[in-house]
């Protein structure tokens, strides 16, 4: 595509999708000729916007059992969509329009890990700690502290013995939490857990 053809429809205010829709080729070749130009197109958080209606417009509605895609998420990013006014998560409204409003107090969790996914049979909601503990379930987060019991004997535990008594001896001679994290795949707050033995303690 020409960069002033392409640079038309970035000016005109489309969207990556749309202009993707217009051409008849894939976001991901849009995506490749708007880097190759140094062009971007207007994506604000958002900016996708309308009614309960025309939410499923931007919706790739499949098979009942495969996920639903967000058409402007990009992959392993949530959909945004601004309802009536309100900004929500894609998928939050896909449940609400199926179930009606969440709970005050829970969130819309995906069985399917996929989170540009707003198949409303991929969704269900959770608190914060269900939510995380899926997550945790699914490999997409360390385990919270509290699921840390002995260390190596949990199947899940991240760090080596070695590594405890390195983050001790490093916590020890002054160095921040937050810059041992960033060595380690955990989270400042099991950095803290570990320096204060409330974890990890038989070591
Ligand atoms: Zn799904």
């Amino acid at each position: 595509m020409e960069k002033h053809k392409l640079k038309n429809f970035v000016d005109s205010g489309l969207s990556t999708y749309q202009i993707a829709d217009r051409v008849d080729k894939g976001q991901t070749t849009v995506r490749y000729w708007l880097k190759k130009y140094g062009l971007q197109t207007i994506y604000p958080q958002y900016r996708i916007s309308g009614s309960a209606e025309e939410f499923w417009n931007w919706v790739d509605i499949s098979e009942p059992d495969n996920c639903w895609q967000w058409k402007e998420a990009r992959k392993g990013e949530y959909g945004k969509y601004r309802l009536d006014g309100r900004r929500m998560g894609a998928h939050r409204v896909a449940w609400e329009l199926t179930n009606g409003p969440v709970p005050a107090g829970m969130e819309v969790c995906h069985r399917c890990d996929n989170p540009c996914c707003v198949n409303p049979a991929h969704l269900f909601v959770g608190t914060h700690q269900d939510n995380m503990m899926d997550a945790y379930i699914k490999g997409r987060i360390a385990p919270p502290p509290a699921f840390i019991k002995l260390g190596v004997e949990n199947h899940s535990a991240k760090l080596t013995e070695t590594d405890v008594k390195n983050i001790r001896a490093r916590y020890s001679s002054g160095e921040t939490q937050t810059s041992i994290a960033q060595d380690f795949p955990v989270s400042n707050q099991q950095i803290s857990e570990i320096v204060r033995r409330k974890c990890w303690s038989h070591i």
